[in-house]
């Protein structure tokens, strides 16, 4: 059988510094597990313009929708502030999203032990905490119309924007997050407003429905989506999968994901549909953007991006075992007190650069075999 494909779109700023960890640590399960993937690379963001003129060229569009699964570093920064709105570095990433019609953000909030005091929340709320937040990406308040600026009657101006979903944007979301609980705890809370929104009574009765018709073995529960975000600080350990709309889960993953400390420890992935071979279309990126401050520098936490492969592996590829061999690689290397910049506080550790973090996580890769 053919190898898995993946296409590596690394970026800007940090993007190729973090993603050149990523490459090692691909290199090591190919020489070592006998995991072997067809890596293919290209341009994305600010890249892409300087070459094309374009932040996403239409023949790298053609080999996103191809490959099993696209990687991506980060775009933007300052030298492409100026461009014209339509050639912005961010369109290319953007585009990314909308063509594969990638519909559910998985945001992980994970924190690991050595890393428990980076948390605004004390360490027993936040140690060994392990939930997904499943964001609605393609609908609601962000895209629905009608949507602008108008004259209103009285000579001042009204902002509108519509929050609108179908049956099936929620449905097909709603069963992203039933079968990601399967794959963990088999739990999932579902947050809306449908105490004041006709838009969250559809969602609570369409994601009830889904249930009770699909997958009925796995726990359900409702919550306000303000309660939610009162739960999620108060005590976030009660959650396993939270599937939400677009605005909520924007506000609510953000929120997740400083219980948690670093922005360089983030990753996500946006899956689509699934593919004629079963895969869903797949983007894997860390949270965090291009960092201009330290590009060049050597100073990037590669973890983000590295723990966005470990996703791939899992939700693209079905290698659980080797997803959580890489993740408790990392935390080994975190536990042993090696620091990026970023991840230094006031116990100190061991600082080290970004190739340094890659050198001791492929370090914690041999010592496990
Ligand atoms: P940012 O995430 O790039 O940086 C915010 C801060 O976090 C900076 O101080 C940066 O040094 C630090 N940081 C981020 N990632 C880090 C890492 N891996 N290791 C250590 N420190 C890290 O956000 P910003 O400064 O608001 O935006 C910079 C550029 O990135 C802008 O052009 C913005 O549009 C773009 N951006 C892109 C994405 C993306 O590609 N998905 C996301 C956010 C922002």
């Amino acid at each position: 059988m053919a190898n898995p494909s993946l296409l590596i779109l690394a970026g800007d700023g940090i993007g190729p510094e973090v993603m050149a960890e990523v490459k090692r640590i691909i290199g090591w399960f190919g020489d070592k597990c006998g995991v072997t993937f067809d890596v293919s690379e290209d341009l994305v963001g600010g890249a892409a313009y300087d070459v094309h003129g374009v932040p996403l060229a239409d023949a790298t569009m053609a080999r996103a929708q191809e490959a099993d699964a696209v990687l991506l570093g980060a775009v933007g920064g300052p030298k492409y502030d100026v461009l014209d709105f339509s050639v912005k570095p961010e369109r290319g990433l953007l585009r990314l999203r909308k063509e594969m019609d990638l519909y559910a953000n998985l945001r992980p909030a994970q924190c690991f032990d050595a890393l428990a005091d980076f948390s605004s929340l004390k360490k027993e709320i936040v140690a060994g905490l392990d939930i997904m937040i499943v964001r609605e990406l393609t609908s609601g308040v962000y895209f629905g119309e009608p949507r602008g600026i108008f004259p209103a009657e009285d000579g001042t101006r009204v902002g509108i924007n519509t929050q609108r979903y179908t049956t099936e944007e929620i449905r097909r979301v709603a069963r992203s997050a039933f079968e990601l609980a399967r794959r963990r705890n088999n739990k999932v809370c579902s947050m809306e407003k449908a105490n004041v929104m006709e838009s969250g009574i559809l969602w609570r009765e369409e994601v009830q429905w889904v249930h009770d018709n699909e997958y009925p073995d796995v726990e359900l529960s409702h919550m306000y989506a303000d309660n939610g975000a009162m739960q999620l600080v108060r005590w976030p350990k009660q959650f396993d999968v939270i599937v939400t709309d677009n605005l909520f889960g924007d506000v609510l993953s953000d929120c997740a994901a400083m219980l948690t400390g670093s922005l360089g420890m983030l990753p996500s992935a946006s899956l689509g549909a699934p593919m004629a071979n079963g895969r869903p279309k797949a983007l894997y990126e860390p949270v965090h953007g291009s960092a201009p401050d330290i590009a060049g520098l050597g100073k990037a936490n590669p973890i983000a991006c590295i723990l966005s492969f470990a996703m791939a592996l899992r939700y693209s590829f079905d290698m659980g075992d080797e997803a959580a061999r890489l993740e408790r690689a990392v935390e080994t290397v975190l536990a042993d007190g090696v620091r990026t910049a970023d991840l230094m506080g006031p116990e100190g550790g061991t600082p080290v650069s970004t190739s340094g973090m890659g050198d001791a996580i492929l370090a914690a890769l041999d010592a496990s075999l």
